[in-house]
């Protein structure tokens, strides 16, 4: 399909490296958070140690915390430090390390930490995955789920496990070209251009493009050897051209295609 990609990204990058430490900003302390407090979650034991290290009154909580190891704030005159559970029998350079941290050479304790991490962390819990996004397939004029579930029993023998919803509506203004619908692998999620959902544009070519994106489980993007992605082969393309209704849709989106691309808030 077309080129140039009117959705919101969905795949925004994991994080794949745990931040070792990072000093909370306000708004992030305010927010309810994911992190599930161990038994005991108070460790008045490393408190003591780092209040003797900074000769101050600090607090500490253990957390079992998937991405943020080490932060820290303070909270009405005194240093309230969350660590990962991890630290509970760290030796006494770490110790330095994490005092230190809240100090002027935050590099370089933030290094010493960070090793600390690094060799520990078969005791980080991978995140829980983020809560999916819900779809909406129910369009004012078109059903996804209705159209999703009939191309899949009738095409694929209900083989296709996905989900289908409609992309959400971008800023208004012209288009100069338009992706009709996408496929996400990793989610197994189909979304479908707002634009299409208009009782202009008729079922068959909402059929053929939910066809095509459910093509795509069938056929996942393939890399040469000099690494170069084709995500539509020749297979790809022979099996959608097999679709009943392809000729009849690419000749409307060749007669219609300015419908979709004007925008309609
Ligand atoms: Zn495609």
């Amino acid at each position: 399909m077309r080129q140039l990609s009117l959705f919101p990204s969905e795949t925004s990058s994991p994080r794949s490296e745990p931040r070792v430490a990072t000093l909370l900003r306000e708004e992030e302390i305010q927010r309810p958070s994911r992190i599930h407090i161990v038994p005991h979650g108070a460790s008045p034991v490393l408190a003591a140690r780092l209040s003797s290290l900074l000769r101050e009154e600090v607090e500490v909580e253990l957390t079992d915390n998937a991405w943020t190891m080490v932060s820290y704030r303070r909270v009405s005159g005194r240093l309230h430090f969350r660590l990962h559970h991890m630290f509970a029998r760290a030796h006494e350079p770490v110790m330095r390390a994490l005092a230190g941290f809240t100090g002027r050479n935050r590099r370089a304790h933030g290094r010493a930490i960070d090793d600390y991490v690094r060799q520990h962390r078969e005791l980080i819990k991978p995140a829980a995955p983020r809560a999916e996004p819900p779809l909406a397939p129910r369009g004012r004029v078109h059903d996804l789920a209705d159209i999703y579930g009939a191309i899949n029993a009738r095409w694929f023998g209900n083989q296709i496990q996905a989900r289908i919803g409609w992309g959400r509506r971008s800023a208004g203004g012209r288009r100069r070209s338009i992706k009709m619908g996408v496929y996400f692998h990793d989610h197994r999620i189909i979304r479908i251009h707002p634009a299409l959902d208009d009782e202009r544009v008729p079922r068959y070519f909402v059929e053929m493009v939910v066809f095509h994106e459910m093509l795509h489980q069938i056929f996942p993007p393939s890399a040469d050897d000099d690494g170069r992605r084709t995500v539509h082969g020749p297979e790809f393309r022979a099996a959608e051209r097999r679709f009943p209704g392809y000729e009849r849709a690419r000749a409307w989106e060749k007669a219609h295609l300015h419908l979709l691309l004007r925008q309609r808030s």
